[in-house]
Formats: structure tokens, sequence, C-alpha cells
């Protein structure tokens, strides 16, 4: 199967109404779907690396890191390119509590590096997959008038607050 057909059958399976899209909303309906909280953090990334999710080995938690220096609306792309991932169910890392506190207390840093090696030789298939679906989720927002919602998120700062508390580091 191509990758647009696979994209359109995730789309389809989400059973998402879009006239109310919001990227919170989005998440949080996702969320339920899967039963796994889904936290999303700014984070200051490799350079060649525009956003990652990572899954918790331990609790039901989803974390998806993203670069926070670049304007709102790519924000939000690189969000739904790695909500696709998670849908598409894409091999990922596994993290938890305990790794995400020794990054906080910066005595380990985050495995971005290993990701395209675990999705390898698949890697490929994996973006092209990934950007097909956040593709199809904006077409969708586009189409209904939910334009401006691409526009908007929470701020960096009340983003990383939350997830801070979240992770009892605050
Ligand atoms: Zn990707």
């Amino acid at each position: 199967m191509n990758a647009k057909l696979i994209a359109e059958k995730a789309l389809k399976e989400l059973q998402y109404d879009f006239r109310a899209f919001s990227i919170r909303g989005l998440i949080s309906h996702i969320s339920e779907m899967k039963g796994r909280e889904i936290i999303t953090i700014p984070w200051v990334m490799p350079a060649t690396v525009f956003g990652a999710w990572m899954s918790d080995d331990e609790e039901p938690k989803e974390y998806i890191f993203y670069r926070d220096n670049v304007p709102v609306i790519h924000q939000v792309h690189i969000q739904l390119h790695e909500l696709s991932h998670l849908l598409l169910g894409h091999p990922t890392l596994r993290i938890n509590r305990k790794k995400i506190a020794e990054v906080f207390e910066e005595r380990d840093s985050l495995p971005f590096a290993d990701l395209p090696r675990l999705r390898s030789p698949q890697q490929t298939e994996c973006e092209t997959q990934a950007e097909a679906l956040a593709t199809l989720i904006q077409e969708r927002v586009i189409q209904n008038s939910n334009m401006d919602q691409l526009l908007h998120d929470l701020s960096s700062e009340e983003k990383l607050a939350n997830f801070l508390k979240t992770m009892g580091l605050s």
C-alpha cells in the first residue's frame, strides 16, 4: 500500500471532527483513543532534527519533543508529523521518568540520534507516511476553515511548565 493510502486509512480511523480542530483538541482526542497521555515538549533540538516522539516504557505516556525556535505554524506541523508517527504505529524510542529526570539534571541526554537507526531500513517509508498523514490533517483543517488554528498553540513557556509539573520536576 502506498503512503497516501496508508495515511488516508489512519485519518479515517482517527474519527476526528475537524470542524472543531485545535492542536490541543486533536492531542486529547488521540490521547483518549490510545489510552495514553500525550505530552508535547518544546525542546532545544539537535541541528538536523525538528521533532521526535518517544514512548514511555513504564507509564502510559507519550512524549513529543519539538523545535520551538521556528514559527508557530511550523511548530504545529512538527507536532502533527510526530503525532502521525504515533498514529501509524511506527517503531520509536522508549524512555521513562527516571531517564527524563536524568536529562533535566544534565546527567544524560535524549537519544535523538538513535531514532533513524531504530527505524532503519524503513526510515524513508516511515517519514513519507508520517508526512502524508500530517499533510492530510492540515488539508482537512483548511477545508473546515479552521486555518487560524494551525497558527495557534499554547506558548512554549506554558507547555514546558505543564510538562515539568506532570513529571514532578517543578
Ligand atoms: Zn518523522
